[in-house]
C-alpha cells in the first residue's frame, strides 16, 4: 500500500510539474514573440527615419544582419529588398502589414514567408512620401527557446524530482502511520479523531467483525460446554442401570441367590436394560435433532391422525396407571414431519400419564385455528412448580428425580419435544399448578 501511495503522489507531483513546464514555456514563447515584435517596430521606426532622410542611399553598404528590409512604393511595387531582386518581386499591396501601414501609418503581421520556410514577423511603417518601409525577421522557434532554457530546465527538473520524491515519501509515511497504529482489538477508540475520519467506515467494520467474532467464540464455548455436560450426564445415567444389572447378574452367577429370588432378579435386569434401551433411543433421537434436522422431509399430514396413533400406543400404559386418555378434535391437515409430530404428541402424553395420579385424566385436543393448528395436552397430575417450568425442557432436568426414575423417565423427553417443535417452527407453552395438573400447548404455524 505504501508503495502505491508513494507512486501516486510522486506521479501526481511530476505530472503537475511537467504540465506547468509546458504551460510556462507556452506563455514565455508568446511573451518573447511580443518582445521580438516590439523590437522589430522600433528598428522599423529607426530605419524609416533613415530612408526618409537619405532615400535609397540609406541602403548603400547597410548591413542588416538577421533583418530583411523591404521598401515598397505607395502602389505596392517593391522599390528595394535586402535579400531579393526588387524588380522580380510581385506587388506587395495585398500584404497585410503593408496595407495596414498605408491605412494607419504602421502595420504588422506574422506568417510563413512564401520565399523562406520559417515563420516570419513583419513590421511596416509609412514614410512621409507615402512609401512603406518593412522589416522582417525570423520568429524565434519554440524549440530554440526550449534549447535556450535547457540548462535551467534540467536543473529545475532535477530539483523538482528530488523535492517531489522527498515530499512523496514524507506524505506516504504520514498517511500510512495512523493506519499502522490502529489497534484492531480496540478500533472504537479512534472514532471521531481527526486523522481517522476517512477510515472510520473501515474502523466500524473492524469493530463489527470483532464483535461478531466474540459472539461466535462465546457461542462455540457455550456449545462445547453443553456437549461436555451432556456427555458427563449420559455416562452417569448409563452407569446406574449398568451397575444394577451387573450386581444382579453377579448374584445369580455366584449361586448365592435363593431360587425364589431368581425370577425377580431377572425381572430387575430386564427392567434396567429396558431403561438403558430407552435412554439410548432418546439420545439417538436428540443427536439427530441436534444435527439441524436437514434430513427431515416435510409432507402433508393430519395431526389428528398422528395423535390418534400416539394415544392408541399409550392405552396400555394409561390403563396400567389408571389414567383415562381422551382425544378430541377435528381433522387438521398441515405440513410437517410425521415422525417429529408423533414424537411431540407421544412424549407429552407419556409425561401426562407418568406424572398423573391414579384415577386421573389426560385430555388431548387438536384444533385448526386460522390456518394454524393447536395441540393441547392437559393432565390432572402433580403439576410443575413455577420456578421449574422454564427448566423442564433442559436435558436431564427433572423436578423430582426419584419419581422420574420410578416411572422410567430419562430426563430427555421434553428436550426432544422442544427440539422437534423448533424444527416445525412451532411455539411451545406450559401452564401448570402444582397439585392440580399441567397443560402443554403447541401451536404449529400456518403454512
Ligand atoms: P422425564 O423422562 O424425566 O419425564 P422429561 O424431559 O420428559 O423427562 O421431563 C422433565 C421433567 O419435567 C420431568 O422429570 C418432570 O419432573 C417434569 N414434567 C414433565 N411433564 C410433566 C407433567 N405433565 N406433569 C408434571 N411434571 C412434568
Amino acid at each position: 500500500m505504501s508503495r502505491k501511495i508513494f507512486t501516486a503522489i510522486w506521479g501526481a507531483a511530476l505530472a503537475v510539474f511537467l504540465a506547468s513546464l509546458v504551460f510556462i514555456m507556452g506563455i514565455s514563447y508568446n511573451y518573447f514573440t511580443g518582445v521580438q515584435m516590439k523590437q522589430l517596430h522600433a528598428e522599423t521606426a529607426l530605419a524609416a527615419q533613415g530612408v526618409s532622410l537619405c532615400g535609397k542611399d540609406y541602403f548603400t553598404g547597410l548591413s542588416t544582419g538577421d533583418y530583411r528590409v523591404t521598401w515598397v512604393g505607395a502602389d505596392g511595387t517593391v522599390l528595394f529588398d535586402t535579400e531579393a531582386d526588387a524588380s522580380r518581386m510581385e506587388n506587395h499591396l495585398e500584404r497585410e502589414e503593408i496595407r495596414e501601414a498605408l491605412e494607419t501609418g504602421t502595420g504588422e503581421a506574422r506568417r510563413y514567408s512564401p520565399t523562406l520556410a520559417d515563420r516570419q514577423l513583419y513590421a511596416a511603417q509609412r514614410l512621409p512620401d507615402g512609401t512603406v518601409l518593412r522589416l522582417s525577421v525570423v520568429q524565434l522557434a519554440l524549440w530554440s527557446l526550449v534549447l535556450g532554457f535547457a540548462q535551467p530546465i534540467c536543473l529545475v527538473a532535477l530539483l523538482a524530482l528530488v523535492l517531489s520524491f522527498l515530499l512523496a515519501s514524507r506524505l506516504t509515511k504520514k498517511i500510512v502511520a495512523p493506519i499502522n497504529a490502529i489497534d484492531p482489538d480496540n478500533p472504537m477508540k479512534y472514532y471521531e479523531r481527526d486523522e481517522y475520519r476517512e477510515v472510520e467506515p473501515l474502523l466500524r467494520r473492524i469493530a463489527a467483525q470483532q464483535a461478531q467474532l466474540r459472539r461466535d467464540r462465546a457461542e462455540i464455548e457455550r456449545a462445547s460446554l453443553i456437549r461436555q455436560e451432556f456427555t458427563a450426564n449420559v455416562s452417569h445415567e448409563l452407569k446406574t442401570p449398568l451397575h444394577a444389572i451387573s450386581g444382579y447378574a453377579e448374584l445369580l452367577e455366584s449361586g448365592l441367590a435363593k431360587p425364589e429370588d431368581v425370577k425377580p432378579f431377572a425381572g430387575k435386569i430386564r427392567a434396567e436394560s429396558g431403561r438403558m434401551t430407552k435412554l439410548v433411543e432418546d439420545i439417538i433421537d436428540l443427536t439427530r435433532l441436534d444435527a439441524g434436522g436437514e434430513d427431515y422431509v416435510f409432507e402433508s399430514c393430519d395431526l389428528l391422525r398422528i395423535a390418534e396413533n400416539a394415544v392408541d400406543s399409550l392405552e396400555t400404559e394409561a390403563a396400567g396407571a389408571s389414567v383415562t386418555l381422551a382425544l378430541k378434535g377435528v381433522s387438521a391437515p398441515m405440513q410437517g414431519v410425521p415422525q417429529l409430530l408423533h414424537s411431540i404428541v407421544y412424549n407429552l402424553c407419556d409425561n401426562a400419564i407418568k406424572y398423573n395420579r391414579p384415577g386421573g385424566r389426560v385430555d388431548i385436543t387438536v384444533t385448526p385455528e386460522d390456518g394454524a393448528v393447536v395441540l393441547t395436552v392437559s393432565d390432572t397430575g402433580v403439576g410443575i412448580p413455577k420456578d421449574s417450568q422454564s427448566r423442564i425442557f433442559e436435558r436431564f432436568y427433572r423436578v423430582d428425580k426419584s419419581r422420574s426414575k420410578a416411572v422410567g423417565g430419562t430426563g430427555l423427553g421434553l428436550s426432544i419435544v422442544k427440539h422437534a417443535a423448533l424444527i416445525q417452527k412451532a411455539d411451545m407453552r406450559v401452564e401448570s399448578e402444582p397439585g392440580e395438573g399441567s397443560t402443554f400447548t403447541v401451536t404449529f404455524p400456518e403454512k
